[in-house]
């Protein structure tokens, strides 16, 4: 997909950071103001000597997520790590995603143990370990989503994201990578690097980072509209297209197979229509869909009120 992050090509030539090393990595002073995350980083002191690097789980905007042991409880974490050599934005961004991590306390949000700084400049976040991936990776290795497993998969991405919004944090880059999956089908958004901590009387931002083509209209063409846009209103839309995403198993602007480009994303998501579901699809499904992805963002549900719609009812049940 096309990224505005300003990505650096991975420097493969880096060393891989020895995380087994305590003499380089030192827990962070803790934020007195964040919430259990935090005291969770406190109360489990988790030294870098031991955690046992144990694979890569992914490489993302300059940093690389390894799956790491904790050698005394034999406990599995992810472990994201940004090099201090690496370019400014991705150090900018690993401090925005350890700021919202440490004040953060969800089920549905990635949860963070501790965080690790270095005097040469690499950052360390110490996750839980998500151990189905991501829903993208399930995606491509399963298949599409039923109507049911998605009324499952959205009401979880909808706690995590009411969570955010309530506490005035825009994450601004959900999409199907970003949300990670355990084996027990727990859904958690991650990837905190763009998000943004609103003040409490501000409800439109103007910083244009994200990933393209789950942008919103209003954040892909600012110029069409003075420049600023409801983040909160702008993460509705990009939720919108990773559901249908996950519905019909490609990303929905374009046909399947075809591959991104800036002015095919910027015709279809500013002058094109919403997409629609195919045939098939329930009427509450469309209609839930509806309300994600309108071109207005006033007209858009906020994700408080999503939790409560007849698609969700509709597929609730105990163990949901
Ligand atoms: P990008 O710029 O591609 O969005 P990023 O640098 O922001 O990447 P993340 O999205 O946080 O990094 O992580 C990259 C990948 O690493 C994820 O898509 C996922 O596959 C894997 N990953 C990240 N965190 C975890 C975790 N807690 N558990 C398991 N896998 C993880
Ligand atoms: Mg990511």
């Amino acid at each position: 997909m096309t990224v505005v992050r300003q990505r650096r090509q991975l420097n493969l030539c880096l060393s891989l950071p020895d995380v087994s090393d305590r003499r380089h990595f030192f827990p962070l002073p803790l934020d007195p103001s964040a919430t259990t995350n935090a005291v969770i980083a406190s109360s489990v002191t988790i030294p870098a000597a031991e955690l046992e690097r144990l694979g890569v789980l992914g490489h993302g905007n300059g940093g690389t997520v390894y799956k790491v042991q904790h050698k005394r409880t034999s406990k599995v974490y992810a472990l994201k790590v940004v090099y201090g050599d690496g370019d400014l934005t991705a150090r900018q961004q690993v401090f925005r995603e350890r700021e919202i991590l440490r004040k953060t306390d969800s089920p549905h949000i990635v949860r963070c143990y501790e965080t690790y700084e270095k005097p040469s400049g690499d950052v360390a976040i110490l996750m839980e370990y998500m151990d189905a991936g991501s829903l993208d990776t399930l995606l491509r290795s399963k298949g599409t989503f039923s109507e049911p497993e998605l009324a499952h998969i959205t009401r979880q991405i909808l706690e995590g994201l009411s969570y955010l919004h309530s506490h005035r944090i825009i994450h601004r880059d959900l999409k199907p990578s970003n949300l990670l999956v355990n084996k027990k089908m727990e859904v958690k958004i991650a990837d905190f690097g763009i998000s943004e901590i609103m003040s409490p009387t501000l409800e439109s931002c103007n910083s244009h980072v994200g990933t393209y083509a789950y942008m919103s209209p209003e954040r892909f063409d600012p110029d069409a509209n003075g420049g600023n846009y409801n983040g909160f209103l702008a993460d509705i839309w990009s939720l919108g297209l990773t559901v249908m995403e996950l519905f019909v198993g490609h990303f929905p602007l374009l046909p399947a197979g075809q591959k991104p480009d800036w002015p095919t994303l910027m015709f279809s998501i500013c002058f094109g229509e919403p997409p629609v579901l195919p045939p098939g699809a329930s009427d509450e499904f469309r209609n839930f869909m509806d309300c994600c992805l309108q071109k207005e963002p006033s007209k858009r549900w906020t994700a408080s009120q999503l939790l409560e719609h007849p698609f969700l009812i509709k597929y609730s049940t105990a163990d949901n």
